[in-house]
């Protein structure tokens, strides 16, 4: 039996795992200074959570999901994205009760069963905030800056925020009317999902991958040109803080969320380098989905940024992350005494906070002396059976080349000496 991995899932080896864990530094040094608290949710739930909260008739929860039943009979799905989790532990465990907003940033792996293909995988990661427990639009716009800093921290360039309002429930109401009776002489024209949704949710015509091209779409009535008062002050808020902030966006009336508790604030941060998948990351307003899930009235928004695509984007960009993974010291030994002798000197310098290695398989000096240089080393440290009897070890610099002896009792000290210089 030839074992593989399964098909949509990939290894991160060593020689990757540095990229993730730059990335993900980054992303936890942008989110303690913006106060947002990590929160860690089962990577399985029930699958009714996601049915609510994600919502029947979307693709995620019609064709995506991995559910399966367990032994005792409960219907489990691992979680295709991350909001529902950090909704419903914020509903079960009472947060609701304490001081507001609560913020939060989580990351991990999502499960979800699409057609492989660049950028996207069945187990991909995610990372992504949510606040609970505000509606005020200075939250809006803080959380877009705060997902667009972290990318301009990786040094990535040339995004595009897209941005737009879906409004609530209230006004989305004669806006749907307003669509239906846009769309009806076209309605022959129109793909044969758009056709059997045309009736009960006419906004997701507007950002179908099928239709997006069609000529009637650009004249359609645009939403943010409908909304309420209240949601127009909110949106225009939201603006103002973004040009407080310099941040440029571009009003995309086809970026709308066809659920109703998704509310007014719609985002999406493009790069157009990355071809058909070109969302870094994507968010917005929920005020309606803890409602939904267990029937409170919490404001909410929150982003979801694909961390693969991140890699892809700064790969695409020729960004190359200061990642070193050279080691400080190699030990090189020469006879079975000074291995010996070196392996406690090994671990006397690690301990000393140094990042030290040495070869456990009886190599030659010569063959030790390549998996310095394999290594990185900035420093080899000989140890003979002469240089134990005189009680030194030959400290041999990697870069200039240049060697001097010194005594092993100030081993430590001095190469900890050298190396914080
Ligand atoms: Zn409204
Ligand atoms: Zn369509």
């Amino acid at each position: 039996m030839k074992v593989k991995a399964p098909r949509g899932t990939n290894d991160i080896l060593p020689q990757d795992t540095a990229k993730w864990q730059y990335l993900e530094n980054v992303a936890k040094n942008v989110f303690k200074r913006y106060n947002y608290k990590e929160i860690r949710t089962p990577i399985f739930e029930e699958t009714g959570l996601f049915q609510r909260g994600i919502g029947e008739g979307t693709d995620i929860v019609e064709k995506e999901m991995y559910t399966f039943e367990d032994k005792g009979g409960r219907s489990i799905t691992l979680r295709p994205e991350g909001t529902a989790s950090v909704v419903r532990s914020f509903l079960e465990n009472k947060i609701y009760g304490k001081a507001q907003p609560n913020k939060y940033f989580y990351l991990g792996q999502m499960f979800r069963y699409e057609r492989p293909q660049s950028g996207r995988y069945r187990q991909f990661h995610q990372l992504g905030v949510e606040v609970l427990g505000g509606d005020s639009p200075a939250i809006d716009a803080e959380v877009i800056l705060l997902g667009l800093e972290i990318l301009r921290e990786l040094g990535l360039e040339g995004l595009e925020v897209h941005l737009n309002s879906v409004g609530c429930p209230k006004c989305r109401e004669s806006y749907k009317e307003k669509l239906i009776e846009y769309f009806k002489p076209y309605l022959e024209e129109l793909c044969s999902d758009c056709q059997s949704r045309y009736e009960r949710s006419p906004l997701r015509i507007l950002d179908c991958k099928v239709d997006k091209d069609k000529n009637f779409l650009a004249e359609a009535p645009k939403i943010h040109e409908e909304i309420c008062d209240e949601c127009g002050d909110h949106f225009s808020e939201v603006k103002t803080f973004l040009d407080l902030l310099d941040i440029d966006y571009i009003l995309n009336p086809k970026l709308v969320r066809g659920l109703d508790y998704y509310t007014r604030t719609a985002f999406e941060i493009i790069y157009k380098g990355l071809g058909a998948q070109d969302t870094i990351f994507g968010g917005g307003r929920y005020d309606g989905l803890a409602q939904e899930i267990g029937r409170r009235d919490v404001p909410g928004i929150g982003f979801a940024m694909g961390m693969e695509r991140i890699l892809l984007t700064l790969e695409e960009q020729g960004i190359e992350l200061p990642i070193d993974e050279s080691i400080d010291l190699f030990v090189i030994t020469i006879g079975e005494e000074a291995q010996r002798s070196a392996f406690s000197y090994l671990h006397k310098l690690r301990r000393a906070g140094l990042k030290v290695e040495m070869d456990y398989l009886g190599r030659s000096v010569k063959g030790q002396m390549k998996a310095a240089d394999r290594n990185n080393a900035s420093y080899s440290i000989i140890l003979g059976e002469d240089e134990l009897q005189k009680g030194v070890a030959t400290i041999r610099d990697m870069k200039i080349g240049d060697q001097v002896e010194v005594e092993l009792k100030k081993l430590v000290e001095e190469m900890t000496d050298r190396i914080e210089n």
